[in-house]
């Protein structure tokens, strides 16, 4: 048996990166001082090797029409365990494998998924839709209960290509297995990009980011990917929808709006036809110092509602600046920025200096006339600005090293209107270190940052650090429980959403089921029941696996 039989750089099973990545010195560094801060014992643990992982043998044979493409190899069925949340890499380190599926599925073409969808109907085998791995709720887990004969992880990286470029309307048709990087250097022979960029860019797919709705890097207009989807392709149990492509329609609620945030559980994506821009020629770029934060919040709700629809505007609380390596923690930062492939932006950035001005924002002169200098300018990756840009795309990293020494460090986000923001933002870092004391007697590390914005609210992303109290990862993950249980409930509670845009999956699960309407519930339960008549698809994302045949009589019913 192959070690693995997918085609792409060997990932780390047990954290972020492939397998071969390492840590910078400067990042070393960093995290070294995160972790005093901490209170941790820097003593290094073993990595998780693949040989300490025992491996239920698979319950169920592979199809043997489509056996070439399924793999039980422990690698494969290591790597589809779970995503890459604090408990699923926690868990890794206690050599635990989270709940490996039977099988790993690598269809070759769609007709594959489609035969696989088949086979699995027919044998009472749970799919589950596998795009990059990079979920961070519990959404590629095989936790599916026990009403099922097996478990296949369906992975689509071989549905990895643009497959059509329509230059007029400037759109793509993309298969939805490729991966930030990939679907990035197939646009740009075109020159032409998506311009999503998620921090898990480099390891997640298209697939995942519409199956998700994930939030992008535009802190404003384009927030989500949903903007950039133009019609999308679902292979289901029971057919293939295919919805029409149009820049807009009135006919009716749009399919679409349904596909966008299934979570693998209506069906599969095989590609989506998205809408693309040519890359920014102009660029002005600011970091902007507040000694008052709720002042800062004032000047961030000015911008929102003024139109200016800034595709950075990043407000960072005291605390995190630190744990961006930023900023003492003593001021708030706001990393502002526009981007245009069409015009020049110093009448955009002027205004919006003209607003930080009177909110008693501070920021180098020169330093934003020279990101505006310049056509291609890279100057938006220098100073504060760029260092908080290097510090985000690489911040996946640092967290790995401190989960073996009983380290947990997470983040939670949602959005909240601007009348609540105040008492919200108070309210879920309160209740947050107050479960974070009970659960481990240690202080924490709680900070903030803004990474949507909307004229009607923001969208608030808190990172928490803390350690057990014995350093051992098994209490660690005993306590992150607790304190995961204690923010859900927090963050809806104080009137935000339980997701801005990390998804439900099965962490999420009970926040969602608090803040949906039942009866959407169960009308959203119907469409379901009528695409995966079996419930074979993804169960436990969304709904309760236990109504897995979803005659809307059982647990689905509030
Ligand atoms: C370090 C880190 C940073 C992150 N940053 C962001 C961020 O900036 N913004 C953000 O929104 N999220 C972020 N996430 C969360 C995660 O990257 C997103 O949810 C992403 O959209 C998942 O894409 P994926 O391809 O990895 O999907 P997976 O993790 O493989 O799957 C996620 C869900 O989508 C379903 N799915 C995947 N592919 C398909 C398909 N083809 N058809 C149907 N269902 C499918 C799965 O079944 C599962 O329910 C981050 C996660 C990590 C670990």
């Amino acid at each position: 048996m192959p070690a693995t039989l997918s085609r792409r750089a060997p990932r780390r099973f047990w954290g972020w990166g492939n397998a071969d990545s390492v840590l910078d010195a400067r990042e070393q560094a960093i995290t070294q001082l995160l972790l005093a801060r901490i209170g941790t014992a820097q003593a290094e643990r073993p990595e998780p090797r693949i040989e300490e992982f025992s491996m239920p043998a698979p319950r169920i044979s592979a199809p043997p029409a489509l056996a070439a493409q399924f793999s039980a190899s422990p690698l494969d069925r290591l790597n589809h365990s779970s995503g890459k949340s604090y408990a699923d890499c926690a868990r890794m380190w206690l050599r635990q494998a989270p709940t490996p599926p039977d099988w790993v599925a690598f269809p070759e073409d769609e007709q594959a998924v489609i035969d696989i969808l088949d086979w699995a109907q027919a044998q009472n085998v749970a799919v589950i839709p596998y795009g990059g791995g990079s979920s961070v709720c519990g959404g590629v887990e095989a936790a599916v209960g026990d009403g099922y004969a097996g478990t296949v992880s369906l992975d689509l990286e071989r549905l990895n290509r643009v497959l059509e470029v329509d230059p007029l309307s400037r759109a793509a048709r993309i298969q939805a297995g490729a991966l930030g990087p990939e679907l990035a250097a197939q646009l740009k022979p075109h020159g032409l990009a998506l311009r999503h960029f998620p921090q898990s860019f480099e390891f997640s797919s298209l697939g995942g980011w519409i199956a998700t709705r994930a939030g992008g890097h535009y802190a404003t207009q384009y927030t989500h990917i949903d903007d950039f989807v133009e019609s999308t392709r679902l292979v289901t149990p029971c057919g293939v929808i295919q919805t029409r492509r149009l820049p807009g329609s009135g006919a009716g609620p749009a399919p679409d709006r349904l596909v966008l945030g299934s979570e693998g559980s209506l069906g599969v994506l095989t590609e989506a036809w998205m809408r693309l821009q040519l890359p920014p020629r102009f660029r002005a770029s600011a970091s902007v110092q507040f000694s008052d934060y709720p002042r800062a919040v004032e000047c961030v709700r000015a911008l929102a509602q003024s139109g200016l629809n800034p595709s950075n505007c990043r407000l960072l609380d005291p605390q995190e600046t630190l744990f961006a390596g930023v900023g003492t923690g003593s001021a708030s930062m706001l990393v502002l920025g526009f981007e245009s492939a069409d015009h020049p932006l110093q009448a955009w950035m002027g205004r919006a200096l003209e607003l930080v001005g009177e909110f008693g924002g501070s920021y180098d002169q020169a330093a934003v006339a020279r990101s505006m200098a310049e056509e291609h300018s890279d100057v938006h990756r220098q100073g504060a600005a760029g260092a908080w840009r290097d510090a985000f795309l690489r911040m996946p990293y640092w967290r790995d090293p401190g989960v073996g020494l009983g380290v947990i460090m997470d983040t939670v986000e949602s959005a909240v209107t601007w009348d609540r923001f105040a008492e919200f933002y108070a309210g879920v870092k309160r209740d947050i270190a107050r479960a974070i004391k009970q659960a481990t007697g240690q202080d924490v590390l709680l900070s903030c940052r803004m990474t949507h914005l909307y004229p009607d609210g923001p969208a608030p992303y808190f990172t928490f650090a803390t350690r057990s109290a014995d350093g051992s990862v098994a209490s660690a993950l005993a306590a992150w429980r607790e304190i995961k249980q204690a923010a859900n409930e927090a963050l809806v509670a104080h009137g935000g959403t339980i997701t801005h845009h990390h998804a439900v999956g099965r962490d999420h699960r009970s926040g969602y089921e608090r803040e949906v309407d039942p009866l959407f519930r169960r009308m959203l339960a119907a469409a379901k029941h009528t695409v995966d008549p079996q419930g074979i698809l993804n169960p436990g994302v969304l709904f309760d696996p236990c109504g897995r045949a979803l005659g809307l009589t059982g647990a689905l019913l509030p």
